[in-house]
């Protein structure tokens, strides 16, 4: 799929392979905001090193033939020389790649994983990296939300790490390396991923079929385009939009107000608009609310129209609102009774909204 490379960027792996294979570091890094393409690298790198055409005259430098047994299993997720390692809490994050490869591995690690990565996890590698291939030697295992990883994983992981067999790659990504253990930054070679430009912004998103409109999804996608991506192919977009508008024009009543946002998670497609994206819809808008009372500026709703009695709000009652829904956070996962947790969301988001003087 010509889409999903397009959003590589080839220069991350030129740059890593220009020594030649053999000094590839055995334990990658990849670390950076969400939906700015490192798993989607991270998938390319890993077809590139299992390719079986590699060397081949025929064959471009440093990318995968596409047509080898080893590229077909990878995108059809059966390389038996290949491990995916995530969380269930990636579900959300997944990027678009054309390496299916993840897609079949994931659904499996997803079953037995919780929101963690636990020691059972990495230890049923230890098979996987101590016994020889299957195909041509090279064996790669990818863990993505390295971060989630428990002490007793991450030790364990350490451990392979220390004396990892040549022909094993390990390849971790995370969003948020300040929840890494340090010695596991220390024994992997970190590889940055910024934030691309506006202008590879912009053709990102014309060749994901979005218009100059999407534009307006960025600063709430932290300005990753693949999550805006993201939203589209789940059908979130919509319901981000009623979302919005619905903070931005609140009914007085929190049971009216809760209505509304139960009926827009039920009219979810699959897989798509959550509890936990409501929550963190809500406390974006608090967020900016109280910044634009405060500066003038917003951060995640540029493009979108505001409100116009911000000045008369509280910004004690906002800033208080805002935090408040931190403890929203923690349990919008698994609320006991979803209506009950919306309602009461919605008297918080209302109390927040109160006027200067009372
Ligand atoms: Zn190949």
């Amino acid at each position: 799929m010509q889409v999903a490379d397009n959003f590589i960027n080839y220069k991350i792996i030129d740059s890593l392979l220009a020594q030649g294979f053999e000094h590839l570091p055995h334990a990658l890094l990849f670390v950076g905001a969400r939906g700015v393409g490192k798993r989607t690298l991270a998938g390319k790198l890993a077809t590139i090193l299992l390719c079986e055409s590699l060397g081949k005259s025929s064959i471009k430098v440093n990318r995968p033939c596409g047509e080898c047994a080893a590229c077909r299993w990878m995108k059809s997720g059966t390389h038996p020389d290949f491990r995916l390692v995530t969380s269930d809490n990636e579900k959300e994050t997944e990027e678009v790649t054309e390496e299916t490869e993840t897609k079949k591995s994931n659904e499996k690690a997803k079953k037995q994983a919780a929101s963690s990565i636990g020691i059972d996890q990495i230890r049923a590698l230890e098979n996987f990296v101590f016994t020889g291939s299957h195909r041509n030697a090279r064996r790669i295992i990818l863990i993505t939300e390295a971060e989630a990883m428990t002490i007793p994983a991450a030790n364990s992981l350490l451990k392979i790490l220390e004396e990892p067999p040549s022909s094993v790659y390990f390849i971790l990504i995370s969003n948020n390396q300040k929840k890494l253990l340090p010695t596991l930054r220390s024994r992997s070679r970190v590889v940055p991923f910024s934030r691309p430009d506006d202008q590879t912004t912009a053709r990102w998103l014309e060749q994901a079929g979005l218009d100059a409109q999407a534009a307006r999804y960025l600063d709430l996608a932290g300005g990753a385009p693949l999550r805006v991506m993201q939203w589209k192919n789940n059908g979130q977009l919509a319901a981000i939009d009623a979302l919005i508008e619905s903070l931005a024009s609140a009914p007085a009543d929190p049971l009216v107000l809760a209505t509304r946002w139960e009926g827009l998670l039920k009219s979810k497609t699959e897989n798509s608009f959550h509890m936990e994206n409501l929550v963190e819809g809500v406390q974006c808008w608090l967020f900016d609310l109280a910044l634009e009372q405060a500066s003038g500026e917003v951060r995640y709703h540029c493009g979108w129209p505001r409100p116009k009695n911000i000045a008369a709000l509280n910004p004690v009652a906002l800033l208080a609102g805002w935090h408040e829904i931190n403890t929203f956070r923690r349990s919008a996962r698994h609320p006991l009774n979803p209506l009950l947790f919306l309602e009461s969301l919605a008297i918080h988001y209302l109390r927040a909204l109160r006027p200067m003087n009372s």
